[in-house]
């Protein structure tokens, strides 16, 4: 029987009175259609929006996609065709049109859990590649989205309630990519992001002027050593000069932290990028080196160097490289370790890094894992364990911006977004200034962090 009209015959049977309270209790909150879309995300290529409706909510979501993919994310669900060299979403679009919202209309939009879990019976697949991570996430966000207005809510109260986060409401700091190298930039540089993370703010705003200000300090060096054609910027709107090494990255990062007069008060983070430099037994920086020659560059550069955090310094499998590190030269740095494609947003490998004391914090990448429910089971994991959660974007991004909403909800004391640059990058910072300015008791994840 149609879901509907079962739940209207227990409300009459149970006496309830008139037709407008049933409406109001049986239908508005519930799945009424969803509706996907092929879309284009920032570097030009298909993805899918999603938008589901209530008799009287609407919700939304893109879904963004990462160039540099960790071995044990979910799949993506391509099209393989000619249009768009293979990487059309059309069949993503028609198992949303059809089959998901067959199966989910009718359920409550506030009811994340059993559309997470009915989206994951439908696929059947450890890693989502049957009807694809993407097809999952569209939903699952555009779900939560939905509920939030069923609530009347914001989207980062509504996920701070789904997420039993009763703390005061803070925004993150920024880790801002301003120098783009591995798979995001057409350079010669190895590493993928040097990232400049504000601790000494006093609040988002203020760590947005700081961030913004170095930027264009950065900007003119690299015009006065390289040239014009040099501040051309890669995927995450840093910039992509022609340089080879880490060192020359950092000197530049530092030098521009120094003239803007942010010496100390804008810290540098690094994410190396491992698993793409790595083969049998070697990582190639330029010059090849094991996992123990790679540990003593890396104290060589902190040493050297402001860099308070490393994302992703070994491969995603390589566990002896990231125990040996976090228990010499992360020790004595006092760096933060941080699993991206080694924990991948995935409760499992979240666990596993716990278990094996891999790194200290993880990055929150809802599309790694595919689920809503999933993503803040492994923002929890991390959470229990004493770990930093820093919630990221993708390299192919929109102009969603969920994923602000996202950190401000479950209290993660980092959020990285690419450089001051580019819209999609922008409008999610340009969200988070906006909850700031709006949240009556604000708190800034400057003081918080370790480092
Ligand atoms: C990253 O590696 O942290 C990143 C944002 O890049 P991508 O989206 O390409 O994985
Ligand atoms: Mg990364």
């Amino acid at each position: 029987m149609d879901k509907y009209l079962s739940e209207t015959i227990t409300l009459i049977k149970t006496n309830l009175p008139t037709h407008s309270y049933l409406r109001e209790v049986v239908f508005l909150d519930k799945i009424h259609e969803i509706k996907a879309y092929q879309v284009l995300d920032s570097r030009g290529n298909p993805t899918i929006k999603v938008v589901i409706k209530t008799k009287k909510h609407i919700g939304y979501a893109f879904v963004p996609s990462g160039a540099s993919t960790g071995l044990y994310e979910a799949v993506e669900l391509r099209d393989n065709k000619k249009a768009y060299n293979g990487k059309g979403v059309e069949k993503t679009v028609d198992i949303i049109n059809k089959k998901i919202n067959k199966q989910l209309k009718g359920i409550k939009v506030t009811e994340q859990e059993e559309v997470d879990l009915e989206l994951k019976r439908l696929d059947a697949t450890e890693n989502k590649s049957k009807i694809g991570a993407n097809t999952i996430l569209g939903v699952s966000l555009a779900v939560s989205r939905a509920a939030a207005q069923a609530k009347d809510k914001e989207l980062y109260e509504y996920l701070a309630e789904l997420f039993k986060n009763k703390k005061k409401l803070m925004l993150p700091i920024p880790q801002a990519n301003v120098l783009n190298g591995g798979e995001h930039a057409g350079n010669y540089l190895k590493f993928q992001e040097f990232l400049l993370i504000p601790t000494g703010a006093k609040s988002f705003a203020e760590a947005m002027r700081m961030v913004g200000e170095t930027y264009h300090v950065l900007k003119k060096i690299i015009d006065d050593k390289f040239g014009i054609n040099a501040t051309n910027v890669g995927d995450e709107g840093g910039f992509a000069p022609p340089i080879r090494t880490p060192e020359e990255a950092l000197e530049l990062v530092s030098e521009a932290i120094t003239k803007a007069g942010y010496k100390r008060k804008i810290r540098i983070g690094m994410d190396v990028a491992a698993s793409s430099l790595y083969n049998e037994n070697e990582y190639d920086i330029g010059v090849s080196f094991s996992a123990k020659g790679l540990t003593s560059y890396y104290d060589r550069l902190f040493s050297k160097y402001d860099i308070k955090s490393i994302e992703d310094p070994f491969e995603q499998d390589d566990n002896e490289a990231w125990q040996e590190f976090m228990n010499t030269v992360a020790k004595k740095r006092r760096v933060q370790v941080v699993g991206d494609d080694l924990t991948v947003s995935n409760p499992h490998r979240v666990r596993r890094a716990i278990n094996n004391n891999l790194c200290n914090a993880i990055i929150l990448k809802p599309n790694q894992i595919g689920t809503l429910t999933e993503t803040l089971k492994a923002a929890e994991m991390a959470f229990d364990a004493g770990w930093e959660v820093i919630v990221s974007h993708r390299s192919g991004d929109t102009e969603d911006t969920y994923i602000s909403d996202l950190a401000v909800g479950i209290g993660a004391s980092q959020i990285k977004l690419g450089a001051p640059c580019r819209g999609e990058r922008t409008s999610k910072y340009n969200r988070l200034i906006e909850i700031e300015a709006n949240l009556k008791k604000k708190g800034y994840a400057g003081k918080k962090v370790k480092f």
